[in-house]
């Protein structure tokens, strides 16, 4: 079962999260001041049997909303799919690029 780790981008209070499903992602507060302004932590295996999973369930000829990329583990997730579909390997680079994606430093250059 997936545990989060969460960072309040209020109170910068960290915390851990049980999660049952995906949707319950998107109700995910702090639990010291009921922030939703929350970063989500890159930290334990779980994450990478989660990450797996979606990619593997990931479909990249559809179009993705908004919604879709408030989840920000959602953000960079489709550049890794294609990247493997094309046979591309750009290993802890494209890491690189996918974290930056997660902590919103591509959607900061990207408004510009
Ligand atoms: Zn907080």
């Amino acid at each position: 079962m997936p545990i989060y780790e969460y960072r309040c981008n209020q109170c910068n209070k960290e915390f851990s999260e049980l999660l049952l499903n995906q949707k319950e992602s998107h109700k995910v507060r702090c639990r010291y001041c009921q922030s939703r302004d929350l970063t989500k932590l890159v930290s334990s295996f779980s994450l990478h049997q989660t990450e797996g999973s979606r990619l593997a369930s990931f479909d990249t000829s559809k179009p993705r909303g908004d919604e879709y990329y408030k989840d920000s583990r959602n953000i960079g997730l489709w550049a890794k799919k294609r990247m493997k579909e094309l046979g591309v390997d750009l290993g802890s680079k494209m890491d690189e690029i996918v974290e930056k994606g997660r902590t919103g430093k591509i959607l900061d250059e990207y408004n510009k």
